[in-house]
Order: C-alpha cells, then structure tokens, then sequence
C-alpha cells in the first residue's frame, strides 16, 4: 500500500507525484494514459518560462521528472471505483476496471477532463489543425483571422469575447434559438463589432483544404436550409466533461460533475484531496494544474503527519 497514491497521470498528478516523493513517502500514480490532455496538444506557448513547447514533448518530460524520484507508475490502469477508509488514518481502495485494487492512506485524484465534441466529419481530421478547444491556449494562433465559435453558453459566449480582441471575426453559432449565456455577457457580446450570432443553426461539417481548416457548414434548423461560413479556425465550446463517473457513489461532486475542493485541496473525504481539471478550481490550464498537484501533496503530506502513530 501506499502513502499517497495519485490517480491520473497529467500535469496534477505529475506535479503532486514529484511533491509527494521529495517527502520520502511511499507514492504511486496510476494512469490509463500517462501525459494526459497534454499529449492531444500542439503549440503549447503559455508554460511560464516555456516560451514554445509541444504536448508530447511535454508529456516524455513529465514522465522523465517523475522518474527521477521513487515514485511507482502505473501507466494504462483505469479507475473503476473508490472505496474510502472505513476509519481516519485507514486506507482507501481504488478498484481498477481489470478488477485489482491498489490502497493509499491518502488519495490525490487527477483525473482531468476532456472537451465534448462536435462529432461532426471533418472535426478530429483537423483538430489542431484550425479546431481548436481552448481559447486561452490557441487564441492568439488565430491573431487576424476568421473564427468560429461553437455554443452559445458562458463558456462560448466568453470566448467569442475574448477572441473578438484578437481574430479579426468571430461568428458565434448556438445551436437553440437563443443563447444561454449570463444576460451581462450577452450585452457585452453584443457591442461588439467583429462579431456575429447565428442562433437555430447545427453544425454539419468541418471543411478544410486536407492541412487545415477552410470553413465550416451548417443548417439553418429552422428552414432547414445549408449554409458555409469561410473561415481559418473554430473553437468548439459545448462543454469541458469532468472525468469523475467512477466517483459519484463516494465523494462529493458539483452539479457539474467536478471534484468539490477546498483551497487546500481537500474533498468531502478525510484524506482524500483532488487537483486540475477533474475538480472545482476555476480555469483549467497546465500551469494551474501543475500549482493544485503541489498543494494537493502537500496538504496530502500534512494530513499523514496528523495521524496517530499506528
Ligand atoms: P489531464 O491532463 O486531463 O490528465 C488526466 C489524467 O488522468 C490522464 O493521465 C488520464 O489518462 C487519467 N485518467 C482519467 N480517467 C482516469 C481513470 N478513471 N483512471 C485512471 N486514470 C484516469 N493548457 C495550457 O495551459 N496551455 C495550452 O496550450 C493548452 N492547450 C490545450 C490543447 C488541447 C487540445 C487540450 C485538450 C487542452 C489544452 N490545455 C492547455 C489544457 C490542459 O491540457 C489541461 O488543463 C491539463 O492537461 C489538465 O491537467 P490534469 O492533470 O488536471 O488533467
């Protein structure tokens, strides 16, 4: 058994792998794929200090420090279940979906997210390639051009506001008749020059030249009629899902399906804490999920120095 073990090898399970190991406990991380979001990442321009590096690049690196310290990593293992200690200081069983368990008197869960797509043909072809997910990642890859954004909720509505400062013009496509976003940022949306809406409207395709992105297609649901925009990237905003399933019988989870955390990284169960993008913490980026892996193992660390000698 283990000290600390971690599941989720991104960057929070990264960073709290190597903070948990420089405290000379015993640590594990388990991961159904080490690297994480960063391995589907091209330019990654925003890694403080890091002017210009590549997800997989990234990913060999995070692995690479990891390794330096005895940390045992278990790559392609999938959580299935979480059993919590039955007592303070006792350990909690993680239940992985080839039916063994690995146990830790403390558990840091990183298991990050992943963005709902589209699914429309067209979409994984050029993903990268002018579709992009992020705006705080890629906006300014678009500096100039023409964007689309996909979904008309607070987080597409604040992407099109944000890109509008940046692209040259921002078509916002929802699919419903009208947007869901907060009516402030709605306002603020609509002062905006650069910016158009299409409400009713399906996307049916991404069109692109074989490298990358051209345009986009879609029907106009309420006369049923197809249309093309020209245009150089779109940025699908319809949701960022929480990888958390396995969770919902045994720890505490928002509406949304996030790992509900303190500011020390706590969750509802003693001995439990979470980091990145699996949990509540506003803004999910690597640098922000490196920064909740550490105090996730640190808080984890002050927990196990708490307990009653055994
Ligand atoms: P993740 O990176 O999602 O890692 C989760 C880990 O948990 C993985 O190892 C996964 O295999 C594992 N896992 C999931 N479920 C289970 C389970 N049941 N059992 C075991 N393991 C499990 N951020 C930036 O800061 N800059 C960028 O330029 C940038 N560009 C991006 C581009 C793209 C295309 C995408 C998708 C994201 C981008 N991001 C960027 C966001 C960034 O990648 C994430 O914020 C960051 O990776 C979150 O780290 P994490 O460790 O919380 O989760």
């Amino acid at each position: 058994p283990f000290e600390v073990l971690i599941v989720g090898g991104g960057p929070a399970g990264a960073a709290a792998a190597i903070y948990a190991a420089r405290k000379g406990i015993r640590t594990g991380i388990a991961a159904e794929r080490f690297g994480g979001q960063v391995l589907d990442t091209m330019a990654i321009e925003n890694f403080i200090s890091v002017p210009h590096t590549e997800g997989p690049k990234l990913a060999a690196h995070l692995e690479q420090h990891v390794k330096e310290y005895d940390v045992e990593v278990m790559n392609l293992q999938k959580a299935a279940k979480l059993i919590p200690a039955k007592s303070e200081g006792g350990y909690h069983e993680v239940v992985l979906e080839n039916g063994a368990s690995l146990k830790g008197r403390t558990l840091i869960l990183s298991t990050g997210a992943r963005w709902r797509q589209m699914g429309v043909p067209g979409e994984d072809e050029y993903r990268n390639k002018g579709v992009a997910y992020c705006p705080h990642c890629d906006g300014p890859l678009f500096k100039g051009k023409r964007v689309a954004v996909i979904g008309g909720g607070n987080s597409g509505v604040e992407a099109a506001i944000d890109l509008a400062g940046i692209v040259a013009h921002v078509t916002l496509i929802e699919f419903d008749s009208q947007l869901r976003a907060d009516a402030v940022l709605q306002r603020k949306l609509a002062s905006l020059p650069n910016v158009k809406i299409i409400t009713s409207a399906l996307t049916t395709q991404v069109q692109g030249d074989g490298n990358k992105v051209t345009g986009l297609s879609y029907k106009d649901r309420n006369h049923g009629t197809e249309h093309d925009i020209e245009l150089e990237g779109i940025f699908v905003q319809i949701g960022l899902v929480p990888n958390t399933e396995w969770l919902k019988d045994s720890i505490a989870l928002s509406p949304r399906g996030e790992i509900e955390i303190d500011a020390r990284g706590e969750t509802s169960q003693p001995g439990v804490f979470a980091a990145g993008d699996c949990t509540t913490v506003p803004y999910k980026q690597i640098v922000i999920a490196m920064g909740a892996g550490s105090t996730a193992a640190l808080s984890a660390f002050d927990y196990l120095i708490r307990l009653p000698a055994s």
